[in-house]
């Protein structure tokens, strides 16, 4: 859909790169090299630098992020601290983005709940993904579903994805998401 707009999507790309910004052209590492007209870089979800040298993070194979308790948020070092963020989202095996950090913000919120009451409760952490996104003619939208591994403190999702419409409904979901959802969930 984006080849239409006269968009090409190059992805897969390992650093490092460089940018020749006179002659407007990106020169991958194995000697490719892209021109453009606009070029919008954004750099990778990382680690937050307070968390940098504390003892709530953990190496893992996808670099340095804060590590949690998949199904509550909760951290693996301290009882009393939850860490439901981006950071945190890589450790559990879900993705560095709002949906995840949402759930599991919830999740978190319950399970201090029922410690403060004294309950047992269900943290209602997540357990489907949906995305909606606006292509300009069209809107997209995508669900993964995920099951959390307990036991490994995983949640599984990759392969699990699907299409669930494509249509100019599809952006008038897009902004019902952000104008809705996220505005009165958050
Ligand atoms: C343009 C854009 C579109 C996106 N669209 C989607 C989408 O459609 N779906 C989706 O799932 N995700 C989306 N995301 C990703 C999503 O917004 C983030 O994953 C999510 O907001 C991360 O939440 P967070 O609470 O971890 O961090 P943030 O929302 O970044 O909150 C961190 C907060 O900490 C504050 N802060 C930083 N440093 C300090 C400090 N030293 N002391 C005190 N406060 C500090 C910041 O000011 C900020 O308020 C999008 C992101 C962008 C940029």
């Amino acid at each position: 859909m984006p080849l239409k707009k006269g968009v090409e999507c190059v992805g897969g790309i390992k650093p490092p790169i460089t940018i020749d910004d006179k002659e407007k052209v990106v020169i991958l590492s194995n000697g490719e090299k892209y021109k453009y007209d606009l070029l919008v870089v954004t750099p990778p979800a990382r680690l937050p630098k307070p968390f940098e040298g504390t003892p709530l993070v953990a190496e893992t194979p996808t670099g340095k992020w804060t590590a949690i308790n998949v199904y509550t948020g909760r951290s693996l070092k301290y009882d009393d601290v939850y860490l439901p963020g981006e950071h945190s989202m890589p450790y559990a095996g879900l993705p560095a983005a709002g949906v995840p950090v949402h759930f599991t913000a919830l999740a978190s919120a319950a399970a201090i709940t029922g410690e403060l009451l004294g309950q047992p409760v269900d943290p209602a952490q997540i357990n489907a993904m949906t995305c909606a996104l606006d292509y300009g003619d069209v809107g997209m939208m995508f669900n993964c579903d995920i099951k959390l591994d307990l036991s490994g403190n995983k949640a599984a999702w990759v392969g699990n994805c699907y299409s669930i419409l494509t249509s100019p409904l599809g952006k008038l979901i897009k902004d019902l998401f952000y104008k809705t959802w996220l505005a009165t969930t958050m």
